[in-house]
């Protein structure tokens, strides 16, 4: 390509908003430029960065068995309301009607749109598995979009979904999956780390997330420093203390609170102080159910294990103790929000502690005189996340904390999905089964942005060959000069033709205003053509390592390779 007619628009000074280096030198170099908050485009060196991340993804995608299709990222609200997730996802879900005043989502993910067409089209077991993928733009309106393209409004993810018949075969595809994760981020030149990850639940070893390590990363891993334990801190929670009570539930006085309410209303209307309030969250894991209430004020909607800091946890030992406890039937707990394996409880169910008063689990009823150790409890426990120092979980050496950027994300769903929205398949016996099912995400822009954070340095990126946008920098000093640009403009397509994707600065800049574009856009490779021209001689410089080497033209080719 030649620069001349190219659209690189480079920038001398710091863009001021810009808070971390990826973010920086991307504008900087004129990959990208922003938009809205959280919204970016992709200029055209930056459009090549993401083609060549996409090729290497959808190479092992290939290999791991896995089939691209094409999803809309206009979907309609039912099927968000068949699995739940239209009322549990809170604000993070871009929302919008069409002229009919119908409701529709913008994709954040896909669960449910690939659900809903595997359901319409898959009723054997002879078709399964079946592993699709797709690379999509996705929509999420999250609270503090920051960090250029490393945490988006509007981003660019690959998802893939696969469908079973036996737990067996998705554990097979899962492994398959990890190990083409790997290789993506292993080829892509990304220093990383899979980590067990939370599944939203207390435990769960049926998730990995990908991690690039990075001091600007927004997530903890805590890892072993002498085995290969290495876990996102969200799903590390240590149980501190552990005791039973065996007290029985106390009669309680029960108040009309006339409309649902936010924990926030019910501490006004209740005179009850705001931080003395709680929610409550109730978590299926296995056949246990998890109650757990959570101190502080919280978002209905906005939920997440990793809010749970101090926390007392209430073990239900069986679906029927649930029942009990709660006063009412599990999974009719009001309007439920449903986050794939948490139940968010809805307003009215919500506790708020104050010498007593919580949520009767009744519409627009409360309870007073509540002591939830008393009246809420099996067993109890206070749980934190691990610590530095502290031992590690698998018993060998001590807990050592790193920054990571979560760039791909692998997950066995199992029958969330399919149950919620009756994908279910005819098994060898004629018996109707749901399917069981895995997803498995890679931040395709956030994954450019990482490599863009681990590799640059005070003058520019420097991109591993693999994925950057040109492989050789070419540039005549002085085009001006006939004999100059005329061996450039022939060794822009000579080179070309042996196979390098060559960047050609054929501009009228001063030499000084291309030799700083050229560091900063980061290529790996150099080729300056310059006064040693009548020669032949031509300098190759290595980005990398700054090593340049003066070369005849005859061995181009050879010293390139
Ligand atoms: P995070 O914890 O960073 O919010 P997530 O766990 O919500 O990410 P997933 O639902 O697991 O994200 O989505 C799969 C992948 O999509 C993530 O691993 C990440 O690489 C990418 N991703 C998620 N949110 C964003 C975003 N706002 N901007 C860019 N990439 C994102
Ligand atoms: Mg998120
Ligand atoms: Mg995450
Ligand atoms: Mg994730």
């Amino acid at each position: 390509m030649k620069q001349s007619m190219s659209f690189i628009p480079t920038l001398r000074e710091v863009p001021a908003d810009a808070e971390i280096k990826s973010h920086q030198l991307l504008l900087r170099a004129g990959f990208i430029r922003q938009n809205a908050s959280g919204v970016y485009s992709f200029l055209p060196l930056g459009k090549r960065v993401l083609q060549k991340i996409e090729a290497i993804i959808r190479e092992e995608m290939d290999r791991a068995g896995a089939i691209e299709l094409f999803m809309p990222a206009l979907q309609q609200a039912e099927l968000w309301q068949e699995s739940g997730r239209w009322y549990s996802y809170g604000p993070e879900l871009m929302r919008l009607k069409d002229r009919h005043d119908r409701d529709f989502a913008l994709g954040a993910t896909h669960e449910e749109v690939i659900t809903a067409l595997v359901r319409d089209e898959v009723k054997s077991y002879k078709r399964l598995p079946l592993t699709l993928y797709q690379i999509q733009t996705k929509f999420r309106d999250e609270k503090r979009p920051r960090f250029g393209l490393l945490r988006g409004r509007e981003f660019i993810m690959k998802d893939a979904y696969s469908f079973h018949a036996s737990q067996e075969s998705l554990d097979e595809v899962y492994n398959k999956m990890y190990e083409a994760y790997a290789n993506v981020f292993r080829r892509c030149g990304l220093n990383f780390r899979a980590v067990i990850a939370d599944s939203g639940a207390m435990g769960g070893k049926d998730t990995h997330e990908f991690m690039v390590l990075s001091d600007v990363g927004e997530d903890t891993i805590a890892y072993s420093d002498c085995s290969d334990y290495a876990a996102n801190i969200e799903m590390a929670p240590v149980i501190t203390t552990y005791e039973r009570s065996d007290e029985p539930h106390a009669p309680l006085e029960k108040v009309h609170t006339p409309e649902q309410r936010s924990i926030e209303e019910v501490s006004q209307f209740l005179q009850v102080p705001k931080e003395k309030c709680i929610k409550s969250l109730l978590f299926k894991v296995d056949d246990r159910y998890v109650l757990v209430l959570v101190r502080g004020d919280h978002e209905v909607n906005d939920v997440k294990v990793k809010n749970i800091l101090e926390a007392t946890v209430v073990e239900l030992a069986t679906p029927e103790e649930t029942k009990q406890v709660m006063n009412c039937e599990v999974g009719s707990l009001g309007p439920i929000g449903v986050s794939d394996d948490v139940l968010v409880l809805a307003d009215h169910a919500v506790k708020a502690i104050v010498n007593g008063v919580c949520g009767a689990n009744e519409a627009h009823y409360h309870y007073k005189g509540v002591n939830p150790d008393r009246d809420f409890v099996a067993q109890y426990a206070d749980v934190r996340f691990i610590q530095e120092g502290d031992p590690s979980p698998d018993g060998k050496g001590t807990i050592r904390f790193a920054r990571g950027i979560e760039v791909g994300h692998v997950f066995k769903l199992g029958t969330r999905y399919s149950e919620a929205m009756n994908a279910t398949y005819l098994d060898e016996n004629g018996r109707m089964q749901p399917m069981i099912m895995g997803c498995y995400g890679i931040g395709v822009s956030r994954t450019l942005a990482a490599i863009a954070e681990q590799y640059n340095d005070e003058h520019g990126l420097i991109w591993p060959t693999a994925v950057a946008p040109f492989h050789v920098h070419l540039i005549s000093v002085n085009p001006k000069v006939d004999e100059q640009r005329k061996l450039a403009d022939e060794w822009y397509i000579r080179l070309q033709q042996e196979g390098f994707e060559v960047l050609y600065d054929d501009r009228a800049e001063r030499p000084g205003v291309k030799f700083a574009d050229s560091d900063l856009i980061g290529l790996p490779v150099r080729v300056t053509i310059g006064k040693r021209v009548s020669e032949g001689i031509v300098e190759v410089k290595v980005r990398k390592t700054g090593e340049t080497e003066e070369v005849h033209v005859s061995q181009l080719v050879e010293t390139l390779r």
